[in-house]
């Protein structure tokens, strides 16, 4: 199995500052976004700590490695990243309360499969045959009342409680990490993104530029111009990745 990937985050319209990070480590084919919250700069001390934690603890993808090895590492890696934002806010009044999403993708290219280990709304999804399906579930209070068929998904896009977080790292709760694994084709495309993207556009428009061509970096880029043309109210981040040559089974 091949990968390409592309990573790109932009500041949007209407915050001065971004917090937001991405990772996108070809040797280990490791992604990961996530989207940092709380006053002053504590938003992106959540998210770089979330980042640099994931970047340190997981490795590559070793032979004997399965699916469940590599789930374990990325669960690990993520209560790591919770710990580690937890004991800097006890230690920094300023950054009591941070916090931060976090999605992390990768692959076991022998198994053909790919590993996903999620908290909050950052999403993941996925582009096949042409058709764009979300992966991940979001960790919020709408998505909740989805669920329980109080509202409709187009609804709780635009409802005001629509970033209210019932997960994230940073927050002492009741942890849930979900863990998603599924078989990876040939031609699969993965979008990681923050709520940036997801709040402005709806499935159909990222799915009509995914579709446009394979350059990821153009599409990256085309994701990011749609978010800011619309309003771009919040930080925008992107990790586009694509499988290639999967049924040789080599990396
Ligand atoms: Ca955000």
């Amino acid at each position: 199995m091949k990968l390409e990937a592309h990573g790109a985050t932009d500041v949007g319209r209407q915050r001065s500052r971004n917090e937001d990070q991405f990772l996108v480590s070809m040797e280990r084919s490791l992604f990961a976004v996530a989207d940092g919250m709380g006053g002053h700069a504590a938003g992106d001390v959540a998210s770089r700590t979330a980042i640099e934690t994931v970047d340190r603890l997981v490795g590559g993808v070793r032979p004997a490695d399965g699916v469940a090895e590599r789930a374990a590492e990325l669960i690990e890696a993520t209560r790591a990243a919770n710990s580690a934002i937890l004991q800097d806010a006890e230690r920094d009044p300023e950054r009591a309360g941070m916090g931060t999403t976090l999605t992390i993708f990768t692959v076991v290219p022998e198994l053909r499969t790919r590993v996903i280990a999620h908290v909050g709304d950052s999403r993941a999804y996925l582009l096949r045959d042409g058709v764009l399906k979300q992966l991940t579930t979001d960790h919020t209070w709408v998505q909740r009342q989805v669920e329980l068929g109080k509202l409709s998904p187009r609804r709780a896009r635009v409802h005001p409680y629509s970033s209210v977080l019932t997960h994230a790292l940073g927050v002492p709760d009741e942890e849930r990490i979900d863990t998603l694994m599924g078989e990876v084709r040939e031609g699969d495309v993965y979008l990681l993104c923050t709520d940036g993207l997801t709040t402005v556009l709806e499935d159909d428009t990222i799915e009509d530029v995914l579709r446009d061509g394979p350059d990821l970096q153009a599409n990256a880029r085309d994701l990011i111009d749609a978010a800011n043309h619309a309003g771009g109210p919040d930080n925008i981040t992107v990790v586009l990745i694509r499988a290639t040559d999967v049924e040789s089974g080599a990396r």
